[in-house]
């Protein structure tokens, strides 16, 4: 089999990848550097020289000439070979008519636990978004303990709302339910353990990037002050980086993006890493249902995956697109026995949702510095 064209498609908030063979199977990739969609559209329209005349069943074997022939990484070639590794396992599975799950070890759970996000511009519109998740039949919530502008706020009364929130999500859904906190690397080290302190009595399911990614030192340092289980690297893009992490023992979960981390043949790899340090994995997961289908079959084939965002699955706007949306049921994702990674994309309804492009704005403190 051989690859006859490679076409990323610019949909909604995501990047597409199609890639067409001489036998007719077409395997479709998603790319996960949200922020850039056009810059990894034209790297795939250039990497489509390379792969054009090439076997898709040789995943790992391109994903090595690609990464090394100059040792030029980074995040937009990263995110446009995890598409394309996606979309080839999507390929390699659908000819032989299995599912990608099957390919990747089989079946290691029946569905994939998916968590919900608690929002609200108050803490009592927390507390009752908090109660409608579980009324939806999830387990999992989490929050971005933080108010609308906290940035123009002093760390002091950042803190309390902190506390405020995740006391009153507490108070309204009970202690059966787990809650995670997104930090979404807004705070410096020193306010990520004193706020890790306050939080500690209310049974705190992982501590999601309280720092900016760029230094593995400084989440040591807080990692040895705070007793909250910490969760990180979304931003990461290679095994390597990961293996860092993981041997820095600073971590409880992991979080590779299936498309940006390398797709199923390298992300496979840093979960196994992870695995032989009992340190578990928690992917990153944003895009259209395609990624969500790929995600599905990745995690029921990984024995340390932990938890994913749902990303309301069963309402998700580009449910148009595709031929089977995933199927969300009581906070699980339910995993397809369909071959490839259980769905394909209705090229002619893909026109209906133009790219929604990302501008860049900032974000400012009150004397104009910028925040996070
Ligand atoms: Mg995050």
């Amino acid at each position: 089999m051989k690859i006859t064209s490679v076409k990323p498609i610019l949909v909604g908030r995501s990047l597409l990848v199609r890639v067409y063979t001489d036998e007719g199977i077409v395997g479709t990739g998603e790319a996960g550097l949200w922020a850039y969609h056009r810059w990894v559209y034209e790297a795939l329209r250039e990497l489509s020289d390379y792969y054009v005349g090439k076997d898709p069943t040789r995943m790992e074997h391109h994903f090595q000439v690609l990464s090394r022939e100059t040792h030029f990484m980074g995040s937009v070639l990263s995110a446009a070979l995890s598409a394309m590794d996606i979309a080839m396992w999507d390929i390699l599975a659908k000819s032989l008519n299995k599912p990608v799950y099957a390919l990747l070890g089989g079946k290691v759970r029946d569905k994939v636990k998916v968590f919900a996000n608690v929002v609200g511009e108050t803490v009592e519109e927390r507390a009752e978004s908090a109660r409608r998740q579980v009324e939806r039949g999830f387990l999992s919530l989490r929050t971005t303990p933080m108010l609308p502008d906290f940035e123009k706020q002093t760390p002091t009364k950042v803190i309390k709302d902190a506390v405020a929130i995740v006391a009153a999500i507490r108070e309204a859904v009970g202690d059966e339910v787990d809650l995670g906190l997104e930090i979404h690397r807004n705070l410096g080290p020193d306010q990520a353990i004193l706020l890790a302190h306050e939080l500690a009595p209310f049974r705190i399911l992982y501590y999601e990037d309280p720092l900016v990614p760029e230094s593995i030192a400084a989440l040591e340092y807080i990692a040895r002050h705070v007793h909250l289980p910490i969760a990180t690297g979304e931003r990461f893009y290679s095994l390597h980086q990961f293996k860092e992490l993981i041997d820095s023992r600073t971590v409880s979960m992991v979080r590779p993006d299936l498309s940006l981390a390398g797709g199923f043949t390298q992300v496979k790899k840093i979960a196994t890493v992870a695995e032989a340090s009992l340190v578990n994995v928690f992917p990153h997961l944003m895009g259209s249902p395609v990624n969500i289908a790929a995600y599905v079959q990745f995690a029921a084939a990984t024995p340390n995956y932990a938890l994913m965002e749902s990303l309301d699955a069963d309402t998700h706007p580009l449910n148009a697109i595709v031929n089977q949306p995933p199927i969300l049921e009581n906070g699980y994702l339910l995993v397809p026995d369909r071959p490839g990674i259980g769905l394909d994309l209705l090229d002619e309804e893909v026109g209906r949702f133009p790219f929604q492009d990302r501008t860049i704005t900032g974000w400012f403190a009150t004397d104009g510095s910028v925040a996070h």
